[in-house]
């Protein structure tokens, strides 16, 4: 009899890093299931780099981006791609990750295909459909027709038994990212900053919702503070988008001590987390990932759908007001207490074993038994 194919979709840098474990996983059931790799190419340059720090190459790429690619125009492509991809071959299951564009096609394709859908990172929700744009609209999306959800918390699964989606197709599964993050970890040795002592502020904004006025004003904030404390190095990984880029070198562009710099490519960012006197960021994965080093994060964002890392003290909500920016860094680099307390090294999101508890469980809906997880508890 022929074996299944299970089929992960990735299109950009979050959705490959936090299903890249999911892939490795599945290579390692060979004997029993065909693991395949769909590659949307949504973000080409970032996708290709996550990929590599995996040692992961797709078995098809869509190939999908262009310059200045709208989301209606992403929609469209990538859905044509994996339309005209199931007609040669059509997998048994098809999983995807989180809430990018590529994820919410993904599910689309599966669900006009009939092919049974598995939601990695399901069940993160803030309480407005356009609050992170348009990510929360493609996690609802997704969840519709996914058969089986793999919130990475209780809470996450709580928000999906509230949504009406039955008990039994919901698996706490803890987050792919932190078997990411603590497997890069492991693997790459320390190479950031050799001669610097001082206190290094890591900083990343990219989110829609924060172009223009917020983005600008978090720059000011990061420009006050790196020159409050002379000891300090800041690093601002800049994310490809031009939008972002202009407006964080217009404000912090020529600081002596203000490093802008092309996005580094996973290991390397792993190693800049761990080396952070403090982070700066709006982005959902470094919310999850600092936690796991006790690095205390402030998320520059109104809403999180990651309310875990607030709860357990490791992650604050400052939003893009420059000046609550400012007097929350401040209050943190010099309340040694205030430091301390959000610098426990906590596991909110996962304990590293999400992965094999997904192939067990997408193996299994096909009926193929391999060996059992038991789930975590968050
Ligand atoms: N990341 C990276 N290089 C960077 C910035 C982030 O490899 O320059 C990683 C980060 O560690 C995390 C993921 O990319 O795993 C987060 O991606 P992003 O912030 O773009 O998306 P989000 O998590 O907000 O959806």
């Amino acid at each position: 009899m022929a074996k299944p194919i299970v089929a992960c979709v990735v299109g950009t840098r979050p959705d490959t890093i936090k299903t890249a474990p999911v892939v490795l996983e599945l290579q390692k059931y060979r004997d029993v299931c065909e693991p395949m790799l769909i590659a949307t190419g949504q973000h080409r340059e970032m996708l290709d780099q996550a990929l590599h720090a995996f040692g992961i190459r797709p078995d098809v790429d869509l190939d999908i981006m262009r310059v200045g690619q709208t989301l209606s125009e992403v929609t469209s492509r990538a859905l044509d791609g994996l339309e005209r991809t199931f007609k040669e071959r059509k997998p048994d299951f098809l999983l995807a990750q989180g809430d990018t564009a590529t994820t919410f096609v993904a599910s689309l394709a599966a669900f006009y295909h009939r092919i049974p859908f598995g939601h990695i990172e399901a069940g993160l929700r803030t309480p407005t459909i356009d609050d992170p744009f348009p990510e929360e609209f493609y996690r609802r999306a997704t969840a519709l027709v996914s058969g089986q959800h793999y919130p990475p918390t209780h809470w996450a699964k709580e928000n999906l038994i509230r949504e009406g989606h039955p008990t039994e197709s919901v698996f706490v599964t803890g987050n792919t990212g932190i078997d990411a993050v603590l497997r890069i970890a492991e693997q790459v040795p320390q190479d950031w900053l050799p001669d610097h002592q001082g206190r290094v502020f890591l900083v990343t904004t990219h989110r829609r919702e924060n172009w223009g006025e917020p983005q600008k004003r978090i720059a000011q904030a990061c420009r006050i503070l790196v020159d409050r404390y002379e000891d300090a190095v800041m690093v601002v990984a800049m994310h490809r988008n031009p939008i972002v880029r202009e407006t964080l070198e217009s404000v912090l562009g020529g600081h002596p001590r203000v490093r802008l710099i092309e996005p580094p490519e996973y290991a390397r960012f792993v190693k800049l987390i761990q080396r952070a006197t403090l982070i700066l960021t709006d982005s959902g994965g470094v919310q999850e990932e600092a936690p796991a080093f006790g690095i205390p994060v402030l998320v520059l964002r109104e809403t999180t759908e990651r309310p875990e890392g607030v709860e357990r003290g490791n992650a604050k909500l400052v939003g893009t007001d420059k000046d609550l920016i400012v007097q929350e860094a401040i209050r943190l680099m010099e309340d040694p207490a205030a430091y301390e307390a959000m610098s426990k090294s906590a596991s909110p999101y996962g304990d590293g074993l999400a992965a094999p508890r997904i192939r067990f469980l997408a193996l299994g809906a096909l009926g193929v038994e391999t060996p059992e997880v038991p789930m975590w508890e968050s």
